[in-house]
């Protein structure tokens, strides 16, 4: 068996990638001596690999933004608003398309299968004449070679999944655009192969979706003409994040091995195997550690794993590797010390990951007992993670044992609880309001990190959120807006806010993960039993709340947004773990209710995100999400409004989920796809309060009345005006002063007009 890695984390230990890339886009730093730095990095990054012991190591997976740009500008497919013409792709022309230019928008932006990942989304015009602008691989497997002696594997993202993922064509041009895209597939590997390279990872994680059967003819003739072509270089066709529905067509495809994933399988790959055996000549690659997750595998029961899969699949056909790309976990945990130490023992980032694997190799050439006492250590870190009385919560325990009796659906109808909810809040026809936070000034956040370094009081920093709260209870009084909000002051990110409070939760101070271009997070981690300890928010609610007499809306993170957006033990199902999440918030809602508070939002962007790959597992996520949204708030009277909030995505396919979560109103961010949206409505008749952003609060432009008079007629064609809110965008927490008081001062006057009109 051999060890082997599918793709490196790019941002560098100490997010050096991250600094380099903003210093040369502010202009600190001169292009050659970025280069310079990027080279470093990547090479650091190729040492490591060597030094943990890994044998196939994946070169031209680093990249100076995003695998699919590369791909994109690697064959020229530029769109022409950039003005490039031809050649090999500069810097400022790669920038452009990431990040747009005064005159030309970026290309569009969006996840990367289930992951945090987003890539740039190519766009293919029909009038782009795709050539080999350079080939880039060439260039890391000759630096690779030349100055570590790393014989390297050069990483391609595959044709079917670029042209998939791509857009500006049409669903019958597909082919067409194979067949420009596929010759220059082939002169990529014929260079490679001229070069003395002997295996290329082809990356199709497409073949991970549900496909139907004409796609997996296309499939099979693009490796066909591959294989054909281009018959010097070895193909390692590489899938991952889900099993491969298609199991015997894939393996029949002409390459040389392929990479599976045994982790996010949910076991149908092995099961595939079992059925129907793996082809003798092929190489296996076993995707046995969890490449999104962060903890330390369960060796044994890795290596038992190993153990039935080598009863198809001769050991020396056998690769062990990571279920993907380590592109999506921190690089190491190394540096963590500020951790528990049980927890900390129990990490296991990029650089552990390939250790493990390493050691994983080792047994299977060796025999268990030569690894027996890395073993035994491994084992015991986790053990202590699974016996710490953090996952010995037994009122969490009980509670979830008894699931069934928890209150999981309001009692009263929405229509009876929006009569009782009107004879309070007597709101207006069209009520104005905002999604939540208001902006984070630089003074803000130098509060804030004064706060943190200790050098203010807890008081003075609470002085001071008080007074920024009291100023915007002032300016939506004048705006004369008929719903509050406080204004998100005092949080940081609306996850890490509440994770700092709930127990359960930990903070890396180095995990970072890339999430697009230069912009990295950190997730939470989410490693305990989740457990409602104090209030989170009532303080500063239920002081914008005395000042005035307009209701105040309380606001909240959901419970699978705040899952979706950690990263999550791994002994517990991601639905139990949801329901701890929610039952903890609705202590807060609870709380939230019995100190005043009338209306109270719980945001859900994250839901969206949470869905299977496979879509015959949509139902099923769809309903214990549901259901953790309900169990965080159904306890409240039927006076109380409970608000949502999601951003921009397709709902057409999830409407009736978002439906059921049974929220009184629902605000929708609409950014540049008004329309879009608006015809999710028309065959789908949304019985609750609801308000689709009338402008993007990212338009550089103040937006004007009559722009989102008309944005609200055009939402009135379809929804009910007895039901309809108005409200911007979300994010007004990354825009001036200035720019928000001036729009939403806009926006109210729309507003009134609408009022007389309808
Ligand atoms: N309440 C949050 C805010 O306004 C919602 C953020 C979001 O939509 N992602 O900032
Ligand atoms: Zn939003």
């Amino acid at each position: 068996m051999r060890s082997g890695n599918l793709g490196y984390p790019r941002i560098g230990r100490d997010r050096e990638w991250k600094k380099a890339l903003e210093a040369f886009w502010a202009g600190k730093l001169e292009e050659e001596a970025f280069h310079a730095e990027l080279k470093a990095i990547r090479l650091g990054n190729l040492k490591t690999q060597q030094e943990q012991g890994i044998e196939v190591i994946p070169v031209g997976d680093f990249s100076y933004y995003d695998q699919i740009l590369d791909t994109s500008a690697m064959f020229g497919l530029i769109p022409s608003r950039f003005g490039y013409e031809g050649g090999k792709v500069g810097l400022s022309t790669y920038y452009a398309v990431a990040r747009g230019t005064r005159e030309a928008a970026a290309s569009s932006m969006t996840k990367w299968f289930n992951t945090n990942y987003h890539y740039i989304v190519p766009e293919l015009e029909s009038t782009l004449k795709p050539v080999l602008t350079s080939n880039r691989l060439l260039e890391a497997y000759r630096e690779a070679k030349q100055e570590l002696g790393i014989e390297g594997r050069p990483v391609l993202i595959g044709l079917y999944t670029f042209v998939k993922l791509s857009r500006g064509y049409a669903p019958n041009e597909l082919e067409s655009w194979i067949d420009r895209l596929l010759p220059l597939y082939v002169q990529v590997l014929q260079e490679l192969a001229a070069e003395g390279v002997q295996e290329v990872q082809i990356d199709e994680p497409i073949l991970s979706t549900t496909l139907a059967q004409e796609e997996l003819a296309i499939v099979a003739r693009i490796y066909e003409t591959l294989a054909k072509e281009a018959p010097g270089v070895k193909l390692f066709l590489q899938t991952y994040f889900e099993s491969v529905d298609h199991y015997e067509a894939v393996v029949a495809l002409p390459v040389h091995g392929i990479g599976l994933d045994f982790v996010h399988d949910g076991g149908r790959n092995l099961a595939s195997i079992k059925k129907h055996g793996f082809p003798a000549d092929k190489v296996l690659g076993v995707g046995l550690i969890d490449g999104r997750g962060i903890w330390k595998a369960d060796l044994h029961s890795k290596l038992e794993l190993l153990n039935t899969i080598s009863q198809s699949v001769a050991s020396d056909r056998i690769i062990v590797q990571p279920s993907n790309s380590l592109l999506h976990v921190p690089v190491s945990a190394k540096g963590e010390l500020k951790l528990d130490a049980v927890l900390r023992d129990a990490l296991a980032f990029a650089d552990e990951k390939l250790a493990e694997i390493a050691l994983i190799t080792k047994a299977g050439n060796n025999g268990i007992e030569a690894v027996a006492v890395e073993l035994e250590a491994a084992s015991n870190s986790r053990k202590a993670l699974e016996q710490s009385p953090s996952r010995a919560r037994k009122e969490v325990h009980e509670r979830i044992a008894d699931l069934a009796s928890q209150p999981s659906d309001r009692t009263a109808s929405v229509e009876a609880r929006r009569r009782v909810q009107q004879d309070k809040w007597q709101l207006p026809l069209f009520p104005t309001t905002t999604i939540g936070s208001f902006p984070q000034t630089p003074e803000v956040r130098r509060a804030r990190l004064k706060w943190r370094k200790g050098e203010w009081s807890e008081e003075q920093y609470e002085t001071f959120i008080k007074d920024e709260i009291k100023t915007w209870i002032d300016i939506q009084t004048e705006l004369g807006l008929d719903v509050f909000v406080h204004g998100e002051f005092e949080r940081n990110d609306m996850v890490e806010f509440f994770g700092e409070k709930l127990a359960g939760f930990a903070f890396t101070s180095n995990g970072w993960v890339q999430s697009y271009g230069s912009r990295c997070v950190k997730p939470p981690i989410i490693y305990g039993d989740v457990e409602f300890t104090a209030p989170m928010t009532v303080a500063e609610t239920v002081y914008a709340q005395s000042l005035t007499s307009k209701p105040v809306k309380g606001m909240l993170t959901g419970p699978i947004t705040i899952l979706n957006w950690s990263f999550v033990r791994d002994d517990k199902s991601r639905e139990e773990v949801a329901y701890q999440i929610a039952l903890a918030l609705r202590e807060e809602i609870e709380a939230l209710e019995a100190a005043g508070i009338g209306m109270i939002q719980v945001d859900e962007p994250a839901l969206r995100e949470g869905l299977p790959l496979k879509r015959e597992q949509w139902a099923a996520y769809l309903k214990w999400a549901v259901l953790a949204f309900r169990l965080s708030t159904s306890t409240v009277a039927d006076e109380t409004q409970i608000h949502t909030h999601m951003c921009y995505s397709e709902f057409n396919d999830i409407i009736e989920s978002i439906s059921a979560l049974n929220a009184d109103v629902i605000s929708i961010e609409t950014s540049r796809s008004h329309g879009e949206l608006v015809k999710s409505f028309e065959d789908f008749t949304y019985d609750k309060g609801i308000g689709l952003g009338v402008y993007d609060i990212h338009s550089p432009r103040l937006p004007s009345v009559e722009e989102m008079g008309s944005m609200i007629d055009r939402a009135l064609r379809v929804l009910d005006p007895a039901l309809f809110w108005i409200n911007p965008d979300c994010g007004l927490k990354t825009r001036k002063y200035e720019e928000t008081v001036a729009s939403l001062r806009n926006m109210v006057e729309a507003t009134e007009i609408a009022r007389q009109k309808y």
